[in-house]
């Protein structure tokens, strides 16, 4: 709910509180990860609001992913300030040139190429006497997205791949003539792709003088969180957004930049100040996300980081309560890390943790599937990040058809309260206000009620954008229809599964770091330096993502009963320091001939001899009787006493642990 008279400053230390107040103008906070960049921002933006500087309206904020665009919604939102427009770059672009189109280029008809592209890569590629398997198209059609983020059209793309020193195994010329081939068919198909909305804006405003003149009546305030991870291509419309005035705020972290494989540079960030020489810079140290046990292990991994720009060399100071040591173990396949896993989230769900607080992170999308099986085998919900599947599941199918026909019969006029409409038609799929405890019946509310947030945000933004008009549900499931043809889901409730990339700007209580092992993290494909780097960095936005639980693990094999070929990410080397026991490592699925002991609480097999003596894993939660276990202890010191020799020579402390948790 809205906390319309909170003042937007209360609980931001006094760094914070800078930014976020400072004058309309250029602001830049350069901070490590969980320090409060997000935070600041959307403070920020309620301060000009409250403060009477801006309109909501005539906010813009951007960020990178479409999941991260929706956190700063709903922390907007939270704040009571509605109708600011929070976006991706691609998001924000493409709804300028919706707007813009007509104008700028007649009536023509053009497309969005989404699902095809690598159709249209192939011809080109075979227009120019190229291979077409599917793994050099991948190539190509990196290669050609990585070319127009940076603003290199075919003619530049030979000199422009050589000096960025990266091989695809052709010639540059030869990939340059598939880039122009591949633009020339795209073209003439009135096709679109995914960099054409971000280079088309751009031209719009660039040389339209009445189109940027509208725009620029309209926005005045521009918020870009995740800096670090600008291409030259974004950076070039925000300026054409900004059009020489200079009211921006940018946020972000040099460390966690992870797309520079896809022409993303922390340059413009740390050389902000550079460009404006009067903009306000705030420094932000303190970690109020994640314990000082996570913290320190984020600040070692990225202590080991190479070549760090003098602007990336923060040091993070944890603020929260000591939480638990992060933990490592080493497993001999996959299926057995994913089913260790499962357990370990039911047991934290078990304990109170709710499952939306969890996420486990891979590298490779490939890798969610084991993981997926393993939670269904355990019974926790899960949601895939960036997945296809929300709109496969059942629910969402029922809702979208039921929505569809009840919107048939609505007038094409507004609804006054278009949420409650939707909750209506929801109601007798399994919808309600209360969300329904435990099973199936709380996993089916959990898609619907997805799709009932879903529509509060909707009607908030169309309001705000079309002066207070009312949203119709026919647009609501239009939007629907959009999200699913473009596989952009919603939020819902359950365990995240996400690819490192996706998680960015997310926390989680309770992180699964999972498939740490060389190949993997780094990736194969890495072996440039700088690549190496990008993937250390990539790891340590992993661990940045915890508040309080960390597990990070690894496979010996991919496959059961496989060849343990495999060796333990070199990222891991010397995370535990010599302060520290050395990680402990767990391989619970290599049995020893003849002797299988199990845990008696989760069923996984134990490893150590304290673990079979006392017949419990050191992971799962102690059934001890502390009152027998005191009175073992008196016992032991008054036996010691009377023999003269020190009490572990009696009993040793795990096996009167032993002795009382077998009672
Ligand atoms: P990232 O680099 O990962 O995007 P960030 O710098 O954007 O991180 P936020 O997401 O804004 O960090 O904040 C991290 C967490 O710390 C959030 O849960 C936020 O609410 C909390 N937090 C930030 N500042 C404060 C503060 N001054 N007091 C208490 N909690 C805070
Ligand atoms: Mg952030």
């Amino acid at each position: 709910r809205p906390i319309r008279s909170k003042d937007p400053l209360d609980g931001l230390d006094p760094e914070q509180r800078a930014a976020a107040s400072a004058p309309r103008g250029p602001v830049c906070v350069l901070a490590g990860a969980g320090t409060g960049k997000t935070r600041t921002i959307t403070r920020r933006i309620a301060y000009l609001v409250r403060q009477g500087h801006v309109a909501p309206t005539q906010v813009l904020a951007v960020t990178f992913t479409a999941r991260a665009a929706g956190e700063l919604r709903a922390r907007l939102r939270q704040l009571g300030v509605d109708g600011a427009q929070a976006r991706t770059f691609h998001a924000a672009a493409l709804r300028q040139l919706r707007y813009f189109w007509p104008r700028v280029v007649g009536d023509a008809q053009w497309d969005l190429l989404d699902g095809n592209k690598l159709r249209l890569v192939g011809l080109a590629a075979n227009k120019v006497a190229l291979p077409t398997e599917t793994e050099v198209l991948r190539d190509l059609a990196g290669e050609i997205e990585w070319a127009k983020a940076c603003l290199v059209g075919p003619d530049e793309y030979p000199s422009a791949a050589r000096a960025r020193r990266r091989d695809i195994g052709h010639p540059a010329e030869r990939v340059a003539d598939a880039y122009r081939t591949y633009e020339e068919l795209k073209n003439d198909r009135r096709l679109l792709d995914f960099d054409d909305l971000l280079l088309h804006t751009t031209a719009a405003l660039e040389e339209h003088r009445e189109v940027a003149e509208e725009f620029r009546d309209r926005y005045r305030c521009f918020v870009v969180d995740e800096y670090q991870d600008i291409t030259p291509a974004q950076q070039r419309l925000l300026d054409a957004w900004l059009g020489g005035r200079d009211d921006v705020t940018v946020v972000g972290d040099a460390n966690q930049t992870i797309y520079s494989f896809g022409g993303a540079s922390p340059r413009p960030l740390l050389e902000f100040t550079r460009r404006y020489p009067n903009a306000t810079v705030v420094r932000l140290e303190r970690d109020y996300r994640s314990t000082p046990q996570v913290v320190e292990l984020a600040n070692r991994v990225i202590s080991g980081a190479r070549g760090r720009p003098a602007g990336a060399r923060l040091r993070l100071v944890g603020q929260r309560p000591d939480g638990p040591r992060p933990t490592f173990s080493e497993y001999d396949d996959e299926p057995a890390e994913a089913a260790a896993v499962a357990r370990q989230i039911r047991d934290l769900v078990g304990n109170g943790v709710p499952a939306a607080e969890i996420a486990v992170l891979f590298r490779v999308n490939a890798q969610s599937e084991s993981y997926e099986q393993a939670l269904a085998d355990v019974g926790v919900p899960y949601q895939v990040r960036g997945g296809e599947r929300f709109f496969s599941r059942q629910e969402v199918r029922q809702a979208m058809a039921a929505l569809r026909t009840a919107s048939a019969s609505d007038s094409e006029a507004g609804t006054t309260d278009l949420p409650a409409l939707v909750g209506r038609v929801l109601a007798p799929l399994g919808w309600g206000l209360r969300q329904p405890s435990g099973g199936a019946a709380r996993e089916r509310w959990s898609g619907l009620q997805a799709l009932y947030e879903l529509a509060q945000d909707f009607t908030a933004e169309f309001t705000a954008v079309s002066a207070g008009e009312r949203p119709a549900l026919a647009r609501y499931v239009a939007e629907l229809e959009q999200r699913a043809s473009s596989q952009h889901p919603p939020v819902v409730d359950g365990v995240t599964l996400a690819s490192l990339h996706a998680a960015k700007g997310l926390e989680w209580d309770a992180v699964f770091l999972v498939g740490l092992a060389e190949g993997t993290v780094p990736i194969q494909h890495a072996t440039t330096e700088d690549a190496i780097e990008e993937e250390r960095r990539l790891f340590y936005v992993g661990v940045t993502r915890a508040r309080e639980h960390l597990a990070l693990s690894w496979s010996l094999s991919r496959t059961p009963g496989g060849r343990p070929h495999r060796r333990r990410s070199r990222f891991l080397h010397g995370l535990a320091g010599e302060e520290e026991p050395a990680p402990r490592v767990r391989r619970p699925s290599r049995r020893r001939a003849g002797t299988r002991a199990v845990c008696r609480v989760c069923g996984r097999d134990l490893e150590s001899t304290l673990e079979i003596k006392i017949g419990r894993c050191a992971d799962c939660p102690s059934d001890i009787d502390e009152e027998l276990l005191e009175r073992l202890r008196q016992w032991r010191a008054e036996k010691a006493k009377e023999l003269k020799i020190p009490a572990f020579v009696v009993f040793t402390d795990a096996t009167l642990v032993a002795i009382a948790e077998q009672r």
